[in-house]
Order: structure tokens, then sequence, then C-alpha cells
């Protein structure tokens, strides 16, 4: 079990600021941008390379779901990014698909 399944379960605390049955979002720990949400599936899928084509609505439910919220977040107009990191050298620390949210400033390209 990761930390992220702990949080949809609440068995740790987040700073949660959006919730359907199959989608969590909340805001990230260590902010990276002065908005900085993760957006994930409440089902764990590991990583990218572990999604089947059954996957496909529900990846594209994260997408909506990052609309919604940069839309309550006042940033869909100013933009925003969104970065999904697998494995080692994609930096991925958390073994639970996870949208990035990053805005609120401008961000430099391409990325470390
Ligand atoms: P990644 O490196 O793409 O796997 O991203 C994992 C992200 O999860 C990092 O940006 C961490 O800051 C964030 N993170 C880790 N633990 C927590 C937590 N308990 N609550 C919120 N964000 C977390």
């Amino acid at each position: 079990m990761t930390i992220f399944t702990k949080i949809i379960e609440r068995e740790i605390p987040a700073d949660i600021v959006y919730e359907d049955e199959l989608a969590l979002a909340f805001r990230d720990i260590n902010p990276q941008a002065p908005t900085h949400i993760l957006v994930i599936p409440k089902r764990p899928i590991a990583r990218i390379t572990d999604v089947e084509p059954d996957d496909e609505a529900l990846l594209g439910h994260l997408i909506t779901v990052c609309r919604e919220i940069a839309e309550a977040e006042g940033v869909a107009e100013s933009g925003f990014r969104l970065v999904v990191n697998n494995g080692r050298d994609g930096g991925q620390e958390v073994e639970h698909i996870h949208v990035h949210l990053l805005a609120g400033r401008r961000l430099s390209w391409p990325p470390g």
C-alpha cells in the first residue's frame, strides 16, 4: 500500500481539494509552484507502464478533473502544466499514478 492509498482511506491527512467516486485530488506536501495539486485515481495503478486499454476512461477522467480544479483554482486562463512522472528516470517516487497540476508561476521548459 502506498501513502496515496492511505490518503484515500483517510489514514493520513491531506489537504483534499476534490473527490468523486473515481478520483481524489490534494495539495502536494512539497509544492513546486504556488498551485501544486496531485490528482490520483482511487484505483491504485502503479505506473503509466501498467496502464491497460480498460483504464482509458479512468485516465481521461483525471484530465477532466484537472480542468475543473484549474478553473476552481483560478489558473485556467493563466495556464498550468500537467506532469506524470514514470519510473526512475522520470523521477517517480510514489508507485500510484498521479497527475501533478502545477500553476501560479511561469514554468520553465524544458524541465530539469
Ligand atoms: P512523484 O515524484 O511524481 O512520484 O511525486 C510524488 C509527489 O508526492 C511529490 O511531489 C511529493 O511531494 C508528494 N507527496 C508525498 N507524500 C505526500 C503527502 N503525504 N501528501 C501530499 N503530497 C505528498
